[in-house]
């Protein structure tokens, strides 16, 4: 199968490729050749702050250029599948979509604030595999990688904290409150303690942590 690229991906399936200014060059998206190339100072805003993400160049390809023609991808979570095509979700919803991802090739997108286009760092991260695959987080500029298996045994063990009213930071950080671990102590599961500080730093755990709901 050719390469597709995110951008390709993304225009093909909402069947909307903005229309080239036909000059030659090299995309400096994909860093593609292209012949149909549009000025990326016709794509992006004055506050544009993902420069750090793009090749040297000043042109995109068309297929690339979709990706900051529409604002959508940037302000709402989304994902793009050949088969299933394109949508956008709440982040109530992320869960599940990240448990249940669409057919492949897909790809998966959690925004937070909406401000940052890390995606641009996915653009060769399209997935085959419903089990293990690239998905971006607003919070991260690379893309992460999501193991079904680490994923379920991280969403069990937050459930179990939740139940004990331990809070997201305190599963982020991995500094629990003094009541919370007596709190432990008293159930007799100070083992959470070490479970809990062992997944600290690990980006999918606190993607899982993120996305969770009670
Ligand atoms: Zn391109």
């Amino acid at each position: 199968m050719r390469v597709m690229t995110l951008g390709q991906l993304l225009s093909t399936v909402r069947n909307k490729v903005p229309e080239g200014q036909g000059i030659s060059g090299i995309c400096a998206i994909c860093q593609c050749e292209t012949d149909n190339g549009i000025a990326l100072k016709k794509l992006v805003s004055a506050n544009f702050t993902s420069w750090n993400q793009l090749f040297v160049g000043d042109i995109a390809c068309p297929y690339c250029a979709e990706l900051l023609a529409d604002n959508i991808y940037r302000k709402k979570s989304w994902w793009v599948s050949v088969e299933d095509g394109f949508a956008t979700f709440k982040n109530d919803e992320a869960l599940n979509v990240l448990f249940s991802p669409p057919k492949p090739p897909f790809y998966i997108y959690i925004a937070k604030r909406g401000q940052r286009q890390v995606w641009l760092s996915a653009l060769y991260k399209i997935n085959f595999s419903k089990d293990v695959y690239y998905f971006s987080h607003e919070n991260y500029i690379v893309p992460l990688m999501f193991e079904k298996h680490s994923a379920k045994a991280f969403l069990e063990l937050i459930r179990k904290a939740r139940e004990y009213k331990i809070t997201k930071t305190e599963l982020i950080t991995g500094e629990l409150k003094s009541k919370t671990i007596e709190r432990l102590l008293k159930a007799n599961l100070q083992s959470l303690v070490q479970e809990i500080k062992r997944n600290v730093k690990n980006p999918l755990w606190e993607v899982i942590v993120d996305v969770y709901r009670d």
